[in-house]
């Protein structure tokens, strides 16, 4: 009986002691989280659904390669119970602040729990992990298993929950997944090649199947030079590609060199629109999703490549 009461009596004392520290989630009080990146911060709300406040550091348009923290963005850091950030070096300036972070609380890399031999490697530097796995979205549910642990960690009390919303979020990512295979599989398979500004595409390349061509490396610091345009717009022209693609975090002046130089080919490459590669669309937008954002890239991709 003691023993009983003991195990029902101390949590609950516990759990007062958290409140008026305020520290942790205690009863009717939400998960402080904080994301890194908006795919990774829709995991989150999609999981935590109303038990846990997102705060996402990089809004759209933002290069998570080159952002550097603002002091806003450590106060949060310093005030969430919990941090989740992709990791292999995505957010390369960031590295010390996570590693110091990992120190005082529960951070995340959810992109790091995926299995080493299921990652593809930079061509240019073979020790390098590609980070863009939310782009093969059987990858990006290793990382909808990771916030979903980093919750159960944070708020035991509501683990059902959040392994029920995990449930429901892959099964509408299966969708997606299904949605995109099919949708690729209409374009003529001569066609199937995507050029983007830099090389986020890997991954999606390989899960959905089009060949992908990056004219800058893995992360957007790396620099690029006239033969990256010669072998581009040899295939373009090769394989007779209409279009190329801008990305919304990327600047537009990369892409018209490839396009120019299919000009000077004699091949006509028209930009086939813009995709969302390393940041997401606005929020309380269609695109501002995950898979708003993820339908966004697919239909552009088809529409223009078809
Ligand atoms: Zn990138």
């Amino acid at each position: 009986m003691k023993r009983i009461f003991t195990l029902i009596f101390i949590p609950a004392l516990l759990l007062i002691g958290c409140q008026s520290e305020d520290a942790g989630a205690g009863e009717g009080e939400k998960i402080e989280a904080v994301a890194t990146i908006a795919q990774i911060a829709d995991i989150v709300e999609n999981v935590g659904g109303e038990h846990v406040e997102v705060k996402n550091l990089m809004g759209p348009g933002t290069d998570p390669h080159l952002y550097k923290p603002v002091s806003s963005d450590i106060d949060a850091m310093e005030e969430a119970d919990i941090i989740f950030y992709n990791g292999h070096h995505l957010e390369g300036q960031m590295n010390e602040i996570f590693g110091k972070m990992n120190e005082e609380k529960p951070t995340y890399a959810v992109a790091e729990t995926v299995p080493e031999d299921l990652l593809a490697s930079d061509p240019e530097n073979p020790e390098v992990y590609d980070p863009h796995i939310w782009f093969d979205i059987e990858l990006w549910k290793y990382a909808v298993d990771s916030v979903t642990e980093g919750l159960i960690e944070a708020d035991p009390d509501n683990e059902e929950e959040y392994q029920n919303n995990a449930i429901a979020y892959k099964e509408e990512l299966d969708e997606l997944h299904t949605y995109a295979k099919d949708s690729i599989s209409e374009i003529p398979e001569e066609s199937r090649v995507l050029v983007t500004a830099h090389d986020a595409f890997q991954y999606f390349g390989e899960a959905y199947g089009l060949e992908v061509l990056g004219l800058q490396g893995l992360s957007t610091e790396s620099e690029y030079g006239v033969n990256d345009i010669e072998r581009i717009t040899e295939t373009l022209t090769e394989r007779n590609v209409k279009a190329v693609f801008v990305e919304s975090s990327v600047s537009e002046k990369s892409i018209n060199a490839v396009t120019e130089g299919a000009a000077e080919k004699g091949h006509e490459v028209e930009i086939g629109g813009e995709l969302f590669s390393d940041a997401m669309g606005p929020e309380d937008t269609e695109e501002g999703t995950y898979i708003g954002m993820f339908r966004h890239n697919i239909d552009t991709i088809v529409e223009a490549l078809n």
